[in-house]
Formats: structure tokens, C-alpha cells, sequence
């Protein structure tokens, strides 16, 4: 069945969407976007991602193409009209179509353009790799300098999927100094005794909602949590590891590089905080 889309004000079916070759989004990624995660038909942690989304647009000049009030009712109407229990909603704002290709940008009254779509995943809380773990590798992060912000620029980290596919495992962390800075599409994290330890907040990462959910629950259950840098070595030492983003929650990591972490299943932490952060949110959800 053919989902339905939201452009610029209408929802159509996906196959009549029109968006014009001149939008910048299109030429330069010259635009953000965000993912939101939907379980038992309400959204998570939407007010976090509604938040990111508008630090997004002010570090970009870019201006808000509805209110975030109607961002809210049309994320509900997208869930509505395609039926999704469990599953996402994706966003996307551009600076729209300056009418030609030109790097300046067009003037501020130019119109940004909006377009949202569906995933329906059934069971995502539930996934095999939740139960098994994931593997990754380390890749060199050779991104632009503002990774704080939420940019359609995903060519290195969609590289850096497919080099994990090469090498026969499911995602990559990639390094920068000798320290890990995230993964493709995710917050990396390790964890020694039940000390979690994960990268501080900078430029250098995008500011996960997950992960402030994440921090905010384990601290909750008395967990201790460093906000620090760590290199491949102490991750490949460390007793477990992990990730979380909005539609993986909380994955463990089992391999580094080829080598098993610990016994090579997902460790206690990561399960805990999982169940822990999937319940909370589910609470809270809208
Ligand atoms: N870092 C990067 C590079 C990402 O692409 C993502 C997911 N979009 C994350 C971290 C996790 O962010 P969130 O928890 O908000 O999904």
C-alpha cells in the first residue's frame, strides 16, 4: 500500500509528492532533519527532537516552516493516516528552491520547504539484533566540523555503513584524534565495572535525544555516568559497549574490530538500561 507523505502543506500519496529540482536540500544539503520513533501509536521523546530541530534551523539561519504546535499535529496526522503502531516518523526542513542553482543563499523570504514520512516496523522493540548485539569497526571520522547540527549531509556516514557491510559486521564508530567521536547514525558509549562512559557534548557529535533520555535514566537508577572521551583500545578492554539513537534505543555492542567484548553477548548494563529507557519512554510518550 502506498503511504501517505506530507509536502509543503498537503498530504498526497507518495508516488504524486513533488518537491523542485532547485531545492537546496536537493543540490547542496542545505537542510536538517529529524527522526522520531513511534511505539504503540504515540510518538517518543518528541518534545527533545522538536527542541534539536529548532537549535538546528537557528545554527543554520535557516527560518521554521510552521509553528511547533502544527509540527506536533502533523506528526500525529502522519501517524493517523498510516496506520503505524510501531515504526517512525521521519523530518525534513530545507531552506527550499532559490528558483536556480546558486551557493548564496536565497533571500529570507524565501519559503523552506517540510516533508515527513513514515516507516511502519512492526516488533522494532523486539528486533534480533536487540537480543544478539551488534558489531562494528573503526573508521576514521573525516566529517565537517558541525555535527551538533542535524544535516541531510549523510554521504561519509552512509560510506561508513557500507564499509561496515564490507567487512561483514553492522555498523561503524568512527575516530577522530584517536578518540571515538559516535557512530554513523548513533551515541557510542562503554562500560567498565558499572561505570558508563561516553563522549561529552561538542561540535564534534550530534547531541542525541535518546542519549539525554538515556543519561537522564541510568542517573535515575543510580547508574554513574562519565561524559568523557575514549579511544578503540579502552573501548576493545571495556566490559561492555553500546549505542542508542531514536530507532535503535539502546543496541549493545558485542564485537570491536574483530575482537569480542567480554564474553561476546550484550552485557547486563546496556539490557537494564534498555528496559529501563523503552519504559520511561513509553510512559511519556505522546
Ligand atoms: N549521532 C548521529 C551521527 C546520528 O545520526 C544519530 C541519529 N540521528 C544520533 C547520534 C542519535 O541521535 P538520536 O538519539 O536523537 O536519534
Amino acid at each position: 500500500m502506498s503511504r501517505t507523505v506530507y509536502v509543503n502543506g498537503d498530504y498526497v500519496p507518495e508516488e504524486d509528492a513533488k518537491i523542485s529540482v532547485f531545492d537546496r536540500g536537493f543540490l547542496f544539503a542545505d537542510g536538517v532533519y529529524e527522526v522520531t520513533s513511534v511505539l504503540g501509536g504515540k510518538l517518543i521523546d518528541f518534545e527533545g527532537h522538536k527542541v534539536r530541530l529548532q537549535r538546528s534551523l537557528h545554527e543554520l539561519a535557516m527560518r521554521a516552516p510552521v509553528t511547533m504546535d502544527e509540527l506536533l499535529e502533523i506528526h500525529r496526522e502522519m501517524v493517523r493516516l498510516n496506520e503505524i503502531d510501531d515504526g517512525l516518523v521521519y523530518l525534513q526542513v530545507t531552506r527550499g528552491s532559490g528558483g536556480d542553482r546558486d551557493f548564496v543563499f536565497p533571500s529570507d523570504d524565501t519559503v523552506p520547504s517540510l516533508v515527513l514520512f513514515t516507516q511502519s516496523k512492526p516488533g522494532i522493540t523486539d528486533s534480533e539484533a536487540s537480543k544478539t548485539g551488534i558489531k562494528i569497526i573503526s573508521i576514521p571520522d573525516i566529517r565537517w566540523g558541525r555535527r551538533d547540527i542535524k544535516t541531510v549531509q549523510l554521504l561519509y556516514p552512509s560510506m561508513g555503513k557500507m564499509m561496515a557491510k564490507a567487512a561483514g559486521v553492522d555498523d561503524a564508530w568512527m575516530v577522530e584524534d584517536g578518540f571515538v567521536t559516535e557512530g554513523t547514525s548513533n551515541n557510542a558509549y562503554i562500560v567498565k565495572g558499572s561505570k558508563i562512559i561516553t563522549r561529552h557534548l561538542g561540535n564534534e557529535i550530534l547531541a542525541g535525544i535518546t542519549r539525554a533520555a538515556v543519561l537522564r535514566c541510568a542517573k535515575e537508577a543510580q547508574m554513574e555516568v562519565e561524559e568523557r572521551s575514549f579511544t578503540v583500545d579502552e573501548a576493545r578492554e571495556a566490559d561492555e559497549a553500546f549505542v542508542t539513537s531514536a530507532t535503535t534505543f539502546v543496541m549493545p555492542v558485542v564485537e570491536i574490530d574483530g575482537e569480542p567484548l567480554g564474553d561476546g553477548t550484550p552485557g547486563r548494563v546496556a539490557r537494564r538500561l534498555r528496559e529501563i529507557y523503552l519504559d520511561e519512554s513509553r510512559k511519556a510518550a505522546v
